[in-house]
């Protein structure tokens, strides 16, 4: 059914700006979720892989890379972004073939801000400083900053190279030289940002990749060698590194998983919220770590929301990914599909009552697609409002006053997001100072400045992302005292 004008590529590592299988010639199969197809094989990586990435990456930074003027490196970094503007169409595709994402969504969202990513940071590191302190006339103190050194970026598959290069941009920003992780579900655009790095003037050795599952990661984070590790995943994943990367105490930048809330005042304006609603429940088939999947509505409100709601979800086209008209594509793998699927059986043993979908879409007979799914009637207790899914399904749960609903949004382990909905200011300002989470947007959703802190509290991550909070984690700090 899908006619796409890029072949999808075999993935191998990338190491000392070379791609290389694995030295056993370990690979494995890389598979359509639309379609079920094979796409191609990945170069499954091990420890020796690992190895000879970050002796790689080591070498890099003491040579050419770690010495450049900064200029030259902000001219290579930006380069990159243009780079992958020039072959948009073929990295949309790739990554809509890997995820099952619709080819717009693609272009508009992953490609595009991959590219913002390089430009943003290539601009930002010629403005950063540093601090200096004049103490009386007894000294001055100053602040230098240097790259942390080997940097592992280990990252998921929903958002693929948009993530990884969230990572990559300021790392190399900064002065870093990285190995990348990308996920084994969605290899092949971090396969092919390789090749751009290198043509973009990175040189050889300062960008590496190694593909593999879990085990690759895991190497990665118990590495001698690798000075910090920036991982984006699930929050189980993130405790595993954490315990992989205690005996050599990495620095660690942790963007994990939510349960986000929404929350909706009776006096908002409804037009804007369905809108926004229906994006923030459905958009990339659920499987952004923002979405709000829990939506809470004021009593008042609930029964035009609820009817609106559904009747727009009912609109939205579940389908081919690069048909133009589809809405919600593929679930990403087969395993992640069942998880999804497992908590609409749970939904209904729980209680829930599906105002929309429920169940596998149809009409199908390959692929993992799931309609989009409104669940009604449950609990704060029910799993399907406590547990994230990170599929097109949201709970939808009445509230009659503010302090409720609080205590409801805040009973999680979770801190990622919230977005909040209402036409009073003094409610606005008072709500959304008290909400448990890294990000709160105001009648809003996913709006995003990349000067602004990006990140979560809780089991939802360590560290803050975006301009400044970037270049701190990816630099270090040496204070300079000159005695007068
Ligand atoms: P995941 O944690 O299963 O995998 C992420 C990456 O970690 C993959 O590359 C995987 O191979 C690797 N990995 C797995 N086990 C490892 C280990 N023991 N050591 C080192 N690396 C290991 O996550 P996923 O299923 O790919 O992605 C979905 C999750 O990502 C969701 O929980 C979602 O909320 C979260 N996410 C969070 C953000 C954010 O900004 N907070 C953004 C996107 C996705």
């Amino acid at each position: 059914m899908q006619t796409t004008k890029t072949k999808a590529i075999d993935c191998t590592h990338f190491i000392d700006g070379a791609y290389v299988q694995s030295n056993n010639g370990k690979a494995f199969e890389n598979v359509n979720p639309a379609t079920e197809e094979v796409l191609g094989t990945v170069a499954e990586g091990g420890k020796e892989e690992v190895d000879k990435a970050v002796c790689a990456a080591r070498k890099a930074l003491k040579g050419e890379w770690g010495n450049m003027p900064l200029k030259k490196r902000s001219n290579i970094i930006r380069k990159i972004g243009d780079l992958i503007l020039e072959r948009k169409e073929e990295l949309a595709e790739l990554e809509s073939l890997d995820t099952g994402k619709p080819l717009w969504l693609s272009n508009k969202v992953d490609i595009d801000r991959a590219a913002n990513n390089f430009y943003f940071f290539a601009d930002y590191m010629t403005t950063v400083g540093t601090e200096a302190y004049q103490q009386d006339d007894i000294a001055i103190h100053y602040a230098v900053r240097r790259p942390v050194g080997v940097v592992g970026l280990i990252n998921p598959w929903n958002l693929p190279l948009f993530l990884m290069t969230w990572k990559l941009a300021p790392a190399l920003a900064a002065g870093n030289t990285a190995v990348m992780k990308p996920s084994e579900v969605t290899p092949m655009t971090a396969t092919v940002l390789a090749e751009i790095c290198k043509e973009a003037g990175v040189p050889d050795g300062v960008v590496n990749m190694v593909h593999g599952f879990g085990e690759t990661g895991a190497a990665l984070s118990s590495h001698e060698d690798v000075d910090a590790i920036a991982f984006t995943g699930e929050t189980v994943t993130g405790t595993a590194i954490m315990k992989a990367a205690a005996p050599t105490l990495k620095k660690l930048s942790f963007e994990l998983g939510g349960k986000n809330p929404n929350i909706i005042f009776a006096d908002a304006d409804l037009d804007d919220v369905i809108e926004t609603t229906i994006k923030s429940s459905f958009i990339n088939q659920g499987e952004v770590c923002l979405c709000g999947s829990r939506i809470y509505v004021e009593r008042s409100a609930y029964d035009e929301f609820l009817e609106r709601f559904a009747e727009k979800t009912k609109e939205l086209k579940v389908g081919d990914p690069f048909d133009p008209n589809t809405n919600v594509g593929a679930l990403v793998s087969e395993e992640h599909y069942n998880k999804v699927v497992s908590y609409l059986d749970i939904a209904k043993e729980e209680g829930g009552t599906f105002l929309t979908g429920g169940k596998p879409a149809e009409g199908f007979d390959k692929g993992f697609f799931v309609e989009p799914t409104i669940i009604t009637g449950l609990g704060s207790d029910a799993r399907c409002v406590r547990e994230e899914i990170f599929g097109p399904v949201v709970t939808v749960v009445p509230f009659d006053t503010e302090e409720e609903v609080l205590e409801q949004v805040n009973d999680t382990h979770y801190g990622l997001s919230a977005s909040l909905w209402t036409s009073d200011i003094k409610r606005a300002t008072r709500f959304s100072g008290q909400i448990e989470a890294g990000m709160v947007w105001v009648n809003t959703w996913f709006l995003r400045d990349l000067r602004t802190p990006f990140g979560g509290m809780k089991r939802s991550g360590i560290g803050r992302e975006g301009g400044a909070h970037s270049f701190d984690f990816y630099s270090e700090l040496t204070n300079i005292t000159l005695k007068m």
